[in-house]
């Protein structure tokens, strides 16, 4: 099943690519990777050289693939777009590498799913900028050395801690995007619904913005969503009431919880006192994979300060309580002996 405000990837993907900004000056937000970005960019235009290794890390949907896009388009080069789980053989990501041009960028979504082997060709290729292929079997196997012209690799994670350290060491930038602001979204919104030539209020945009988790994919869903609602219930424009009752009726809180986040952290609450609870026994309890659950679904929660992530599991905070009008219980007594 795919939530509306499932942040991962769908067949909606047509429907981003047509709202997704070309430029870096148009890309809103993440003040500190786009500065960055745009220091390097500038500097190794100047230098007519390609770009150093850049990876991008951080939950699904704040744009990571689209800022990839950017950095070729700001580099005045080709992107070829691929990931981890898609490049099964050594072989594959060869033949990727072979046909790059000179200061091509290779994107690689989910870079952390990359197997072993295939990791270990992409060492020399990012470092040197050498292949190197093994010819042959048993005694009479010998390696050739390939030289590769000189690529950008834009790799894209949800953490920067599921990387081996050896190929996480081989990228020069490092930036991880944020969960954006409310404005910020709002923003994104307004451009959105101008590119899909519909009329959309300052609040009604606004209530899209707080109830999308702080995430851009989420919010032109949610756009699109309730363009249809407007259509057919309203005159067509988008107004804060407009919005409200659309998300309403999708059951997005005004928290922007949908019903996934809503188990979860009411398991915790009902079935495991509060917690702590282990990512597994949840995942077990909710019917959902625990890498789903730590990827998709939680960063906002604890970001927010409705989850806590401790040693010994999750914990619902008080702030989840009051959320769903439940009483917390009494913190423990410290002892005094
Ligand atoms: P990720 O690769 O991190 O999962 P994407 O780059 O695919 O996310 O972004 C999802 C959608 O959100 C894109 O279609 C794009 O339209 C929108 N988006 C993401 N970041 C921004 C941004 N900074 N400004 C405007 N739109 C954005």
């Amino acid at each position: 099943m795919t939530r509306t405000i499932a942040p991962e990837k769908t067949d909606e993907d047509l429907f981003e690519a047509s709202l997704r900004p070309r430029a870096l000056k148009d890309y809103v937000g993440q003040e500190k990777a786009k500065g960055n970005l745009g220091l390097f960019i500038d500097a190794a235009r100047g230098r007519s050289e390609a770009l150093d290794h850049v990876l991008l890390y951080g939950p699904p949907g704040l744009g990571k693939t689209t800022l990839a896009n950017i950095i070729a388009c700001e580099m005045g080069v080709n992107i070829k777009s691929t990931s981890g789980p898609v490049i099964e053989r050594p072989g594959d990501l060869a033949a990727i590498l072979t046909n790059l041009e000179q200061h091509d960028v290779l994107f690689i979504d989910e870079i952390h799913r990359l197997s072993h082997v295939v990791e270990e060709i992409l060492y020399p290729a990012m470092e040197d900028f050498q292949l190197d292929i093994i010819i042959g079997q048993g005694p009479s196997a010998r390696t050739i050395k390939l030289d590769l012209p000189k690529f950008t690799l834009v790799g894209a994670t949800t953490r920067a801690g599921l990387l081996s350290s050896p190929l996480r060491d081989r990228f020069g930038v490092i930036s991880r995007l944020e969960f954006y602001s409310h404005e910020e979204l709002a923003f994104i919104v307004t451009r959105s619904a101008r590119i899909l030539g519909m009329e959309i209020e300052e609040n009604g945009a606004m209530e899209l913005a707080r109830r999308s988790r702080g995430t851009p994919r989420i919010a032109n869903r949610l756009l699109r969503r309730v363009r249809d609602f407007a259509q057919v219930r309203a005159d067509g424009i988008i107004t804060q009431k407009v919005a409200d009752e659309a998300l309403s009726l999708l059951e997005i809180d005004e928290m922007g919880f949908d019903h996934m986040d809503r188990m979860i952290l009411l398991t915790i609450i009902d079935k495991f006192g509060g917690g702590p609870v282990g990512l597994d026994t949840i995942a077990a309890a909710i019917s959902e994979e625990s890498d789903t659950i730590e990827d998709v679904y939680e960063p906002f929660l604890i970001q927010n300060g409705f989850l806590n992530r401790t040693p010994r599991g999750r914990v619902a905070t008080p702030a989840a309580y009051r959320h769903f009008n439940r009483i917390a219980p009494e913190p423990p007594q410290g002892r005094l002996f």
